[in-house]
């Protein structure tokens, strides 16, 4: 079908769409001689992150409200039945089968080389699309040998794995059913994130127990996903994971909003208050730890005439890959070179380091004694 009568589904005229890819709201993109559309900025009913293809609208994986505190929260969230799933730490991948190839989507709307290159080994994705051509599995890869997240669950301990939590469909901005969505999974032998099961708002104290255990051993937290469509999804995180995303992030904080790092701040003190953890020695000195030891040690390089970097390690099975993972960083400005790559078993085995000019740049000046207005 062509991406014109595809789009005019979504109520977008050929004008419109001539004006969108004019104005560059809509980007092509190409890759494995399949063309996509990205959408980077909102074009009538697209929002960012959905891509188009001449099988179908990809629509962009929504955003999950979150609640701080987890009793209330859960209160003025839902008056009916929810799903809870374990919230897991990676980066978020749309898998979905354009003409006779199957391809996992980022966040951003690209197609990644990385991920694409791994889907084999994640489920029988042959017999699943042959079968549901027009459905979209969503999920989380982590695991520490990813090239994009510093942080993974502590049950993945080397390589990635595949986590998913949702299904939807092409043309649709909806999720399939929960329900139909764990029979599809279990059909297909699809790995899924940790599915605690049904819950209603009463059974608050289990929850509280379930997220007590996963900030204990290190996990990032919880989803809950309504039955009844007109309630909304919401996530709540551990403690820890504040933490823990502070420490993966502060050598880099110029880069970052002020916010990013008062709402971790934040959360984890409401985490404290509500499951009655005190702002003992321990937790203080954790949090001084994450938010000054790494942007000390950046300081530290910078004032030694080094670049800050960010070292990555990460499995391929195909080797052309590899080279269009770093064409893939190049479109989206990250500044990553290859330091190894050496076939061990199976897997190509590559190592790459990020150089993080910015932030260089900005305590280059300061160390070197420029004045300026803050
Ligand atoms: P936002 O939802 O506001 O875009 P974000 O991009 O900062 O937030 P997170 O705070 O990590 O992302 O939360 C949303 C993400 O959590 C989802 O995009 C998804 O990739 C991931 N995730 C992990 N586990 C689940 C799960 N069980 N169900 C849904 N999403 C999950």
């Amino acid at each position: 079908m062509s991406v014109l009568k595809i789009v005019s589904n979504a109520n977008i005229t050929e004008g419109l769409w001539n004006e969108s890819l004019d104005s560059h709201s809509i980007i092509p993109d190409e890759f494995d001689g399949i063309t996509y559309y990205r959408v980077v900025k909102k074009v009538g009913l697209l929002e960012r992150g959905t891509v188009v293809t001449d099988s179908g609208i990809i629509y962009d994986f929504p955003r999950i409200a979150r609640i701080l505190h987890l009793e209330n929260g859960i209160k003025q969230s839902f008056n009916n039945p929810f799903y809870v799933e374990e919230k897991v730490d990676g980066y978020n991948v749309r898998i979905v089968k354009i003409q006779d190839q199957v391809f996992a989507f980022t966040r951003g709307s690209y197609v990644c080389p990385f991920s694409t290159d791994r889907l084999v080994e994640f489920f029988d994705y042959d017999n699943f699309f042959k079968e549901n051509p027009d459905l979209i599995v969503c999920g989380e890869i982590a695991g520490p040998e990813n090239p994009y997240n510093g942080e993974s669950p502590p049950y993945v301990t080397e390589d990635i794995s595949f986590f998913a939590f949702d299904i939807r469909t092409k043309n649709s901005d909806q999720p399939i059913p929960m329900e139909k969505r764990y029979k599809l999974f279990d059909e297909y032998k699809i790995p899924t994130v940790t599915r605690f099961g049904r819950y209603t708002p009463s059974d608050i104290n289990d929850l509280k127990k379930h997220i007590q255990d996963l900030n204990e051993k290190g996990c990032e937290g919880l989803v809950f996903k309504p039955t009844d469509p007109s309630e909304k999804t919401v996530k709540y995180v551990t403690a820890g994971s504040c933490l823990r995303d502070m420490k993966v992030t502060s050598s880099l904080m110029i880069e970052y909003q002020a916010e990013f790092f008062t709402h971790r701040m934040l959360r984890s003190l409401f985490y404290l208050l509500e499951h009655h953890g005190n702002l003992d020695d321990t937790f203080l000195k954790k949090t001084g730890d994450a938010l000054l030891q790494p942007l000390f040690e950046s300081v530290k390089k910078v004032a030694e005439g080094e670049m800050i970097t960010e070292r990555f390690k990460v499995r391929f099975n195909k080797k052309q890959n590899i080279k269009k993972l770093f064409e893939h960083f190049h479109n989206c400005k990250v500044d990553a070179n290859l330091v190894r790559q050496e076939k061990i078993g199976q897997h190509w085995h590559v190592e790459f380091v990020r150089r993080c000019f910015p932030s260089y740049e900005v305590i280059q000046k300061h160390w070197d004694g420029h004045s300026h207005f803050d």
